[in-house]
């Protein structure tokens, strides 16, 4: 029909189809030579596409900062020649199956880094006092859990002071490492991190068991898929799904010679340059309003 069509039109067959096929073969050419490249770069196929193809990923690259950034004290991978993951339990303090994560954890000897929301804190101190005492490494997920990005500098700087002071409260330590809610952040709340000690640390591994119907199954299949050597893997200690799936991940990837440190540690074993403490007292800290709110 197409083509009876295209005749009555007066073309030839041929003529419209010849160069929509060289056209056809060379874009194909195109997208296959460019996965093939990602292939070849990309050895532990683990690395999304979009990061293999980002030219900003690439600078990044070879400045060597993909991995810990001194300059803007961002974590994004532990060292991939250590066969070692991070694991990272966020939204904490949680009642119902924080206690439970904590004790597979403990029960199976694995280290593990929690990202606590100061208003939780507040409300139950004692659950944080008992991750201090159980030696898991306390980390701030700011006082409120909103989006840093939108806010002002010396709000940001009151979300990590205001949920260090709960902390601090409840366990009797400082904490010097943040994730941002959502892991959103910018220059500026990089910045603001930075002048205030933390280092900020994103992830590489995310279950997305922060969505209701998340199934102990798919968080498995989800983190065992991907994780690979410095792996920092993003779980959340207030669902039911993660504590159920958590042994037999830790398990396998033990199976497999993977051990579990801290981000403080991941830290160490890249010989990363951490942020001085900060240069202003926490007591005087209101006057973060006037050194960073340009
Ligand atoms: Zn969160």
């Amino acid at each position: 029909m197409y083509v009876k069509r295209l005749k009555s039109a007066g073309y030839t067959p041929r003529m419209l189809p010849r160069r929509l096929r060289l056209f056809a073969v060379l874009a194909a050419a195109a997208v296959g030579g460019l996965l093939l490249l990602g292939w070849v770069l990309n050895p532990q196929r683990k690395t999304p596409l979009r990061k293999v193809f980002s030219p900003a990923e690439w600078v990044r690259h070879w400045k060597g900062i993909d991995r810990y950034d001194p300059n803007q004290a961002l974590l994004s991978e532990g060292d991939p020649n250590r066969r070692e993951v991070a694991l990272t339990f966020d939204d904490g303090p949680d009642t119902r199956y924080g206690p439970q994560i904590a004790a597979i954890l403990k029960d199976k000897k694995a280290a593990a880094t929690f990202f606590l929301v100061g208003m939780r804190v507040k409300e139950h101190p004692e659950v944080v006092r008992r991750l201090a005492a159980e030696g898991f490494e306390l980390a701030n997920h700011t006082y409120n859990h909103q989006s840093l990005p939108a806010l002002k500098p010396h709000q940001i700087a009151n979300e990590l002071r205001l949920c260090d002071a709960d902390i601090f409260e409840a366990s009797g330590q400082h904490t010097s490492l943040m994730r941002p809610p959502g892991v959103q952040y910018n220059d500026k709340v990089l910045e603001v991190a930075r002048a205030l000690g933390y280092v900020t640390v994103s992830w590489t591994v995310g279950a997305r068991d922060y969505e209701a119907d998340t199934s102990p199954e798919f968080i498995r299949q989800r983190v065992l898929a991907r994780a690979a050597p410095g792996s920092i893997i993003l779980l959340h200690q207030d669902t039911a799904a993660t504590a159920a799936a958590l042994p037999e991940i830790i398990d396998s990837l033990r199976s497999q010679g993977y051990q579990f440190v801290t981000i403080s540690q991941m830290l160490e074993h890249l010989h990363a340059k951490r942020p001085a403490a900060p240069q202003i007292p926490p007591q005087k800290m209101h006057l973060t309003k006037i050194l960073l709110d340009r």
